[in-house]
């Protein structure tokens, strides 16, 4: 599906610019890059701002015109660093990656056509296309470099391509450790903490057996108000395990919690 949206850039005179786009696609997933009339390509300046996307740009079509470029295609999204060009339909780059999926899921053809670095897309080429886009950056410094807006609207398509294919933005690893960490512990667990935490206030001598007073329940009331997780009980009992062998003098090497 992703291969249904192309990334056009009209007239680039940086060819440092076309290599950072192609690595911008690569990295969310897009690799078809249509160059109309750009100034100075193929160059090693584009290669070396490509870093591991010179596959991209071997791919590149290169044509004359944005005609050629836009040929097949039935939605044209132009970009444009001022919000109002012209009077136009304009889309945030937001809802640029959600229509640009929307059709290319049904097959359909979409371009994300991109200007010149010093003078942007001619009215011409803006009314060419079916939408604006505008990255709404500070106004008084608006113009992103080309390569970072291709990245912007780029990340764009991605969410909601991975949206629509109903896969996760986060990595599953992170996310089981979130789950581990955020997971409460169980009444039972908070009793079993209790008792390891009295046994070492024992042998630290903090606690008298004899002479308890309130300690314990004040404990119990402060743990009880702090939301202990699994993973921050099991660093609070492998703080106790330690403090009561170094109260008897016992050192072994400690099985490192994992924080
Ligand atoms: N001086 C030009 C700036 C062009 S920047 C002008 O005022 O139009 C080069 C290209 O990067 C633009 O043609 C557009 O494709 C893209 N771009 C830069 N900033 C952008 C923004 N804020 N929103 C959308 N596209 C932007």
């Amino acid at each position: 599906m992703l291969e249904n949206i192309r990334v056009v850039l009209v007239n680039t005179s940086h060819p440092g610019n076309i290599g950072g786009a192609a690595r911008a696609m690569k990295n969310m997933g897009l690799s078809q890059l249509v160059l109309v009339d750009p100034q100075d390509f193929p160059s090693a300046d584009a290669v070396a701002r490509a870093s591991g996307a010179s596959d991209v740009l071997d791919a590149a079509q290169v044509v004359g015109t944005l005609e050629e470029a836009l040929v097949g295609c039935s939605l044209v999204l132009g970009t444009s660093a001022r919000d109002r060009r012209i009077p136009w339909p304009l889309l945030d780059p937001r809802e640029c990656g959600v229509a640009a999926c929307e059709q290319a899921q049904q097959g359909a053809h979409v371009a994300l056509v991109f200007g010149r670095e010093y003078a942007g897309l001619t009215n011409e080429e803006l009314q060419r296309c079916h939408f604006h886009v505008h990255i709404p950056s500070d106004p008084a410094f608006s113009s992103l470099n080309l390569a970072a807006a291709v990245q912007v609207l780029a990340y764009e398509v991605r969410m909601a391509w991975l949206a629509a294919e109903n896969q996760p933005t986060k990595t599953p690893k992170l996310e089981a450790t979130a789950i581990q960490s955020s997971q409460p512990v169980t009444a039972d667990e908070l009793e079993s903490f209790y008792a390891h935490l009295e046994q070492a206030l024992v042998e630290i001598k903090f606690l008298d057996p004899a002479k308890p007073r309130h300690l314990m329940s004040r404990l119990r009331r402060l743990y009880g108000r702090s939301e202990v997780s699994k993973l921050e009980m099991n660093i609070l009992r492998g703080i106790l395990t330690e403090t009561i062998k170094a109260a008897r003098g016992e050192h072994s090497e400690r099985e490192k919690v994992d924080v």
